[in-house]
């Protein structure tokens, strides 16, 4: 059975009993908006839902939110209780209130949250969003969104000084660390794997508040990177609620990648478009 990393972290996320449970574990994966072209949520909600029902461990329905703030939210009430597990590849900047309101409950009463990549971009005046994430990036997040985080001298530090939020390089392919091998999500992969090419997510911000690194990468400053080992793969707590985020996947064979050699990566591997325009 071919099993993606995406795959074994979000089986790894739910409460074992659930995981051999009977039926398949309900899974509503939101998508619906993207920052821009580069964010193609139409292509890759397509690989992270096969990458999950292939395993048949999964059922998942997709939850595709209008566009903010111009869509009509009259006609999307997911009913989150339903589902085991949110899997958010949307990037909006705001959703109405009553919305957000149903989600903070589902995570307060012990929902289950998985953030890929730039939905950590998402939603930068929502409190308890930017909670669950710990860190996130654009959409005019600055100083005020909390500080930078990274890892020095082999711990979590919090940064203060200001400036804006969110950067990355080139997707060339970078190395991946893991920092918390104790932790489950973590056992069984390796110390260190090369990650296919990817945008390497710096000059995260935010609360930080009931966050666990469990992986960083080291962003160059040679590939316009910051110098300090970035988080990439991370835990948090919100309420009763368990959140996964990974700043890795910007695209579908980023999504496919899987760590060398404990996993056959699924997407034959391409070098870098010559030239890449901004993205997030
Ligand atoms: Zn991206």
């Amino acid at each position: 059975m071919k099993r993606s990393f995406l795959f074994i972290l979000l089986a790894i996320l739910l409460p074992s009993s659930m995981a051999h449970a009977a039926g398949p574990i309900q899974v509503l994966l939101l998508d619906g908006q993207a920052a821009g072209a580069y964010h193609q949520w139409k292509l890759t909600t397509p690989v992270l839902k096969k990458e999950l029902e292939e395993t048949g461990l999964f059922q998942v329905t997709i939850a595709t939110s209008p566009e903010s703030p111009s869509g009509d939210f009259s006609q999307f009430h997911p009913d989150f209780s339903k589902y085991q597990v949110v899997v958010s590849n949307l990037d909006s900047p705001d959703w109405p209130a009553d919305l957000k309101a149903q989600f903070e409950g589902y995570m307060q009463n012990g929902g289950g949250l998985v953030i890929v990549h730039a939905a950590d971009n998402s939603f930068p005046d929502w409190t308890a969003f930017n909670q669950m994430a710990g860190i996130g990036g654009w959409r005019k997040r600055d100083e005020k969104a909390g500080p930078l985080w990274y890892f020095q001298d082999g711990k979590l530090v919090s940064d203060p000084t200001p400036g804006n939020a969110g950067n990355h390089g080139l997707r060339i392919p970078f190395r991946v660390d893991t920092r918390d091998p104790q932790h489950p999500i973590m056992k069984g992969l390796p110390s260190s794997w090369m990650h296919y090419g990817d945008e390497l997510y710096s000059k995260l911000r935010g609360p930080g508040q009931n966050m666990t690194v469990l992986a960083t990468a080291y962003s160059d400053p040679a590939n316009h990177g910051t110098g300090h080992d970035e988080p990439m793969l991370l835990v948090l707590h919100y309420g009763k609620g368990r959140i996964f985020h990974t700043v890795i996947g910007h695209d579908a064979a980023a999504l496919s990648a899987a760590p060398n050699g404990l996993l056959q990566a699924r997407s034959p591997r391409r070098s870098p478009p010559p030239s890449q325009p901004p993205t997030q």
